[in-house]
């Protein structure tokens, strides 16, 4: 499956926001785009020449532009896979831009993140892709599967000693949300409900993205 593959600390950048995407490295002061970094070598602004240049435009496309390419970025998904989901969340009943976010939240990749298996969303993914996650006990290897409300998500048996997933484990400070349970030492995730827009904390304003796709 076609994924983005470039520096990701770029994607950031260009967002002019954190979008978590490296894992340990987004806590820390190495982060270009930290609050924390004032230096002359800050990189907090967007990549390429005319980088700074940029800082200083705004328009209402771009700022529904932007806001659809954030999501994008920090689910990880492409833009063809991401129309569709528009339009599905479009056709699906309630309001199209919580039902999108809602679609993005069940993504199994997502919930493998949410877990604290994976310390970003690409290493998660790698976990669906390589084999180590069973949904209702059969591995499942496609990371854009759509968990839905009573399944279980387990981490294999093989992989739990695996070192950055003990390492993910042991540092990341990651709260599961209200609409998931762990149990079994937290190597199973049960799927309580699909999650209520106050249960998904992306600060992405998810209606400018409805207006960008409704011109
Ligand atoms: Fe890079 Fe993570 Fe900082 Fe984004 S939040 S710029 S991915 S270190």
């Amino acid at each position: 499956m076609a994924r983005y593959t470039g520096p990701v600390c770029r994607l950031c950048r260009r967002e002019r926001t954190k979008l978590f995407l490296k894992g340990e490295r987004c806590y820390s002061l190495k982060c270009p785009v930290s609050e924390a970094v004032t230096d002359r070598h800050s990189r907090a602004y967007p990549p390429g020449e005319h980088g700074r240049d940029r800082m200083r435009q705004g328009s209402e496309y771009l700022a529904q532009l932007r806001e659809k390419q954030k999501a994008r970025r920090i689910y990880g998904v492409l833009e063809a896979q991401f129309r569709n989901m528009y339009a599905e969340a479009n056709r699906a009943p309630g309001i199209t831009g919580e039902n999108l976010l809602r679609m993005l939240e069940l993504r199994l990749d997502n919930v493998v993140y949410r877990a604290g298996w994976g310390a970003s969303r690409s290493q998660a993914r790698q976990l669906v892709r390589h084999g180590h996650i069973q949904v209702n006990g059969k591995r499942v290897t496609i990371p854009s599967y759509r968990v839905r409300a009573g399944e279980t998500i387990t981490l294999k048996a093989a992989t739990r000693e695996n070192f950055n997933v003990r390492r993910n484990l042991d540092t990341l400070e990651r709260s599961l949300p209200a609409w998931l349970e762990k149990s079994d030492n937290g190597f199973t995730v049960a799927v309580l409900a699909a999650p209520e827009r106050a249960q998904i904390d992306e600060t992405i304003n998810e209606q400018l993205i409805v207006e960008l796709y409704s011109k």
